[in-house]
């Protein structure tokens, strides 16, 4: 069994700083959790803590049921891989792989037909079939870091520990990358525990994403419900590209209003009263006619970015910054300044509390 547990864990580092506090999470077996926040929301931290390198100050971590808080880092069965690709400088790319396999913990257990057959299996996976002579600075970033990734693969461990892996790579190599670490996971079925800041790579990587915030599990979720469905205005701001659109006031007779904002609350928040955060995405935002539909609202145009197919247009809605992403079509093509009409009467718009 490889499941992974956090049962209210709380980190407290000796300055007094608290890293985590009482995080409570479960990975499946098999499963890819995506740990997601903004730098030093201690994401890092809890897979440090899974990892054996720090100790937790409260709560406990189970790996396949057991707790292991007292366990040290190598008898946890966990392979790593992190931002710094920390290949042996001096190794080959076929020694690097081996390493582990030969000088590690694994050694006694595992011999050498075995090694070899592993290692072959990874060059292959990974595609390093010609570079296996080369030392680690001869190979491109990219590169590198499938080495790491074959590296802790051939291993064969419990636990997947992944932290912020992509993120010396340029844009491109980082997409190729991405796919490529999930088709991995697809042939594999190593329970994986990734830390990322990058919600592109949790909406694309995870099964489920664990979005921290302040040392707080803030939504544990699969990746389109906490899109859809965010948990709080933290979690709907920090998913979605460009984010999603929050308008705080207060919801009544069916209406939402903010100052002079005013507009007729979709049918399924229809009920809902009192204050909160009114969430729309910026492809919900509609664009009217001025006086076209009772739900339009009066809006100047500020800029606009032409992304080719669509268009994001920002928007002030009565004093209120809203983000529209709209197909591109006569209705986008307005200067800044243009006096338009949008909806935010959406099926898809939430209504938060927090
Ligand atoms: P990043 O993406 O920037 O790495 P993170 O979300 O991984 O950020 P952590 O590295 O887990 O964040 O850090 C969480 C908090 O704990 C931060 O406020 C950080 O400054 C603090 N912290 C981390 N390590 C220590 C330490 N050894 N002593 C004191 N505070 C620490």
């Amino acid at each position: 069994m490889s499941t992974v547990e956090f049962a209210h864990v709380t980190k407290r580092f000796e300055d007094g700083t608290t890293a985590l506090d009482s995080l409570s999470l479960r990975v499946e077996e098999g499963e890819f959790l995506v740990l997601l926040g903004p730098s030093g929301c201690g994401k890092s931290t809890a897979l440090r803590l899974l990892a054996g390198l720090e100790e937790v100050t409260a709560g406990d971590i189970l790996i396949g049921g057991n707790r292991v808080n007292d366990l040290p880092a190598g008898a946890r069965d966990l392979g790593m891989v992190f931002q710094s690709y920390a290949l042996y400088p001096h190794m080959s790319v076929a020694d690097n792989l081996g390493f582990g396999l030969r000088y590690g913990r694994h050694r006694e257990a595992i011999d050498e037909p075995e090694i070899r057959e592993r290692i072959a299996g990874a060059v292959d996976m990974l595609g390093l079939g010609d570079l296996l002579e080369r030392r680690p600075r001869e190979l491109s970033g990219g590169q590198q870091q499938r080495v790491a990734i074959g590296r802790a693969l051939v291993r064969r461990p419990r636990v997947l520990l992944m932290d912020e892996p992509l993120s010396n790579l340029d844009a491109k190599l980082r997409n190729r990358m991405r796919l490529e670490i999930r088709r991995l996971h697809e042939l594999h079925g190593t329970t994986t525990v990734y830390v990322t800041h990058d919600q592109v790579e949790a909406m694309t990587l995870a099964d489920r994403i664990a979005v921290i915030d302040g040392g707080r599990l803030q939504q544990h979720a699969p990746p389109l419900d906490a899109y859809h469905r965010p948990a709080n205005s933290f979690v709907a701001s920090f998913i979605g590209t460009p984010p999603m659109n929050l308008v705080e006031g207060e919801a009544a007779s069916g209406r939402f209003r903010s100052g002079e904002l005013s507009f007729p609350l979709p049918e399924h928040l229809c009920d809902r009263t009192g204050p909160g955060f009114y969430g729309i995405r910026p492809e919900s935002v509609r664009v009217r006619e001025a006086g076209e539909a009772a739900d339009s609202v009066p809006a100047t145009v500020i800029g606009r970015e032409n992304l080719g197919s669509t268009s994001v247009m920002h928007l002030d809605v009565l004093g209120h910054p809203i983000t529209a992403s709209i197909r591109a079509g006569p209705e986008t093509d307005v200067a800044p300044g243009a006096r338009i009409a949008v909806s935010l009467t959406h099926a898809a718009a939430v209504l938060l509390e927090e």
